[in-house]
């Protein structure tokens, strides 16, 4: 197989590549120089509906697949990801806009992983059972719900596609699944990977397009059983709204704005390190990013002093450039909004530390967009910069005195996805991490992720969880077989 970044994308439907029915395309920009490169499908509940007939089509057979045999094309899915990083990263970065270098070290090896994850998970998933001695015993199938959709953002794109895909179609579904409208080419690439390991036709069907139209398709058809939606609050309330009366099953992965816990007695190099990778990595757009520091008042100003000094150094420009730490905000629309952030920042009355302005970068990307990573101090806890998520390379700084006054700010938000506490006393650090309102908490480390464990947010940061026995639980049906002795 030759794989190229195309200009031209289609829709991927029942093992076909072919063109939205509307004949309507959408302009594919890369962030970092401005350029419009290519063009996607807009597709709309017309392509959606053949889709789904092409996976109505697959489920008998693929529902009926042993599970060694999902395993072998799932696993050659994960090899030929893996065989084709160098050209899968460089669609990532000329598409996100991210270092080319994060491409190959995190989204691509990533995507692999998720199916290389999923694809042995399923031969050691099982059902339980539950005997009543003497009376009766009870065994609990698992079975593939039917036809599901996948929904995915822009910040992690193939690495965030493939962690929903992979568990749906290890547990025997067929899959309707829309990449971003903004970073679709690693998910068209993906479609001819799938096609080369041998997934039959119409088992995976990708279909390009924006939210209102595509996504809501998907949402709305009523033989799309569940949904598996990444992305932000506001969409995901939406689909809420619309799923919630048709009773789909749903698994939200929603925003975030979460707080980093810095203590005077944590290990001072390690949580320096990390709180640079945990507050700037991807532009500052991982929905796990730590954007509200929260320091100890004992060492506010030192850390102050040595978090805007590192900070200072951190390279922004070209993602072709492995030198550079920080690639392009992944649209003029989101850069706008990152700015317009910082703007409301100054007008609440915070003060810029470092950074706060646009880079223009020399030559090729003298048009793309790029942020300096910027640090805000001064605001209280209410205002909307330390409310509202900015999904940026921008944080706030503030102090504590307790561990009281630690976890009110922490808890200070409507979202509750993940939080980092630094300290070297375990006892404050799990005393924290019980009563922190999140779903994930790092101690003393960010982003360590075993793909086993449970992923998901509380609050307006989602409802379900992503994961490991999770997954492949919300992608298959719980039906109780009860037998009398
Ligand atoms: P978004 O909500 O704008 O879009 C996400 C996806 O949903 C896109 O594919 C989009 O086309 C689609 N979509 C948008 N509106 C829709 C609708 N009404 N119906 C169906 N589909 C719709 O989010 P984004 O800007 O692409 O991504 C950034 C957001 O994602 C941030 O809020 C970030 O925190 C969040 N995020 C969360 C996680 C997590 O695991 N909790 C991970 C990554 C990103």
């Amino acid at each position: 197989m030759n794989l190229a970044i195309p200009h031209h994308l289609e829709n991927f439907i029942g093992g076909n590549f072919i063109s939205p029915l509307s004949r309507q395309f959408i302009d594919n920009v890369n962030p970092a120089t401005g350029e419009i490169y290519g063009q996607i499908p807009n597709s709309n509940e017309k392509d959606i509906a053949i889709a789904v007939n092409a996976a109505k089509n697959a489920f008998q057979h693929w529902s009926n697949t042993s599970n060694e045999s999902r395993f072998i094309i799932l696993n050659k899915i994960a090899e030929l990801i893996d065989q084709h990083a160098e050209i899968l990263a460089l669609a990532e970065t000329n598409d996100q806009g991210k270092p080319l270098w994060l491409s190959k070290k995190i989204d691509i090896y990533r995507a692999a992983a998720n199916f290389r994850f999923f694809a042995t998970g399923n031969m050691h998933f099982s059902g339980e059972s539950h005997s009543m001695e003497n009376v009766a015993i009870n065994y609990t199938l698992r079975q593939p719900i039917g036809i599901v959709g996948c929904i995915s953002p822009w910040n992690l794109p193939l690495y965030l596609f493939t962690w929903k895909i992979a568990p749906a179609l290890a547990a025997g579904n067929c899959v309707i699944a829309k990449p971003s409208e903004v970073t679709p080419v690693t998910a068209f690439l993906l479609a001819h990977i799938c096609k080369a390991a041998g997934l039959p036709d119409g088992v995976l069907n990708i279909v390009h397009g924006d939210g209102p139209s595509c996504g809501e398709a998907i949402i709305k058809h009523p033989e799309i059983k569940a949904i598996s939606f990444t992305g932000s609050t506001r969409a995901g309330e939406q689909i809420a709204r619309i799923a919630a009366p048709m009773f789909k099953k749903l698994s939200l992965e929603l925003g975030g704005k979460n707080p980093n816990i810095i203590f005077e007695d944590c290990d001072w190099e390690k949580m320096m390190e990390t709180t640079i990778r945990s507050s700037f990595s991807n532009q500052g757009e991982i929905c796990l990013c730590g954007s509200r520091i929260l320091i100890e008042s004992s060492v506010y100003e030192k850390f102050k002093t040595a978090f805007i000094k590192k900070t200072s150094e951190l390279k922004v420009g070209d993602p072709l450039d492995d030198t550079n730490h920080q690639g392009a905000i992944v649209s003029k629309v989101h850069f706008e909004k990152i700015m317009r952030c910082i703007e409301i920042a100054k007008e609440e009355g915070g003060k810029i530390l470092t950074g706060g302005n646009a880079v223009k970068p020399e030559g090729r990307c003298a048009n793309g967009f790029f942020i300096e990573p910027t640090i805000i101090e001064g605001l209280g806890p209410d205002c909307k910069t330390n409310t509202e998520e900015i999904f940026g390379p921008v944080v706030t700084l503030q102090p504590f005195n307790t561990i009281e006054e630690a976890l009110q700010l922490a808890n200070a938000t409507s979202y509750g996805l993940a939080s980092t506490i630094w300290t070297q006393n375990i006892s404050k650090a799990n005393i924290i991490a019980a009563k922190i309102e999140a779903g994930i908490v790092w101690i003393n480390c960010w982003l360590q992720r075993d793909l086993r464990t449970p992923f998901g947010g509380v609050k307006n940061s989602g409802v379900g969880r992503e994961g490991g026995w999770e997954a492949m639980r919300f992608f298959t049906e719980a039906k109780n077989v009860c037998i009398e002795f």
